[in-house]
């Protein structure tokens, strides 16, 4: 059996998914911490996410277009 591969979701670079990996699905701990982080702060551009009384001056700053849906499962 060949060892199944699956690309890095940050870097892209191919790896061997092995359950010893604690980082999967990211290559690296760097990997994980930069896709973490990168979901972070989007996620204070979620428009859904934002409460009335914040309304008035964040619905100005927040273009709904440049909003990327983080991936959870
Ligand atoms: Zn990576």
């Amino acid at each position: 059996m060949s060892t199944k591969k699956f690309p890095c979701p940050e870097c892209k670079k191919e790896l061997a998914w092995s359950t010893d990996n604690p980082y999967r699905p990211f290559c690296s701990e760097r990997c994980k911490l930069l896709d973490l982080g990168a979901w972070a702060n989007e996620s204070y551009q979620i428009p859904a996410a934002i409460s009335a009384e914040e309304d008035d001056y964040s619905s100005s700053m927040i273009p709904m277009e440049n909003w990327k849906s983080p991936t959870i499962h």
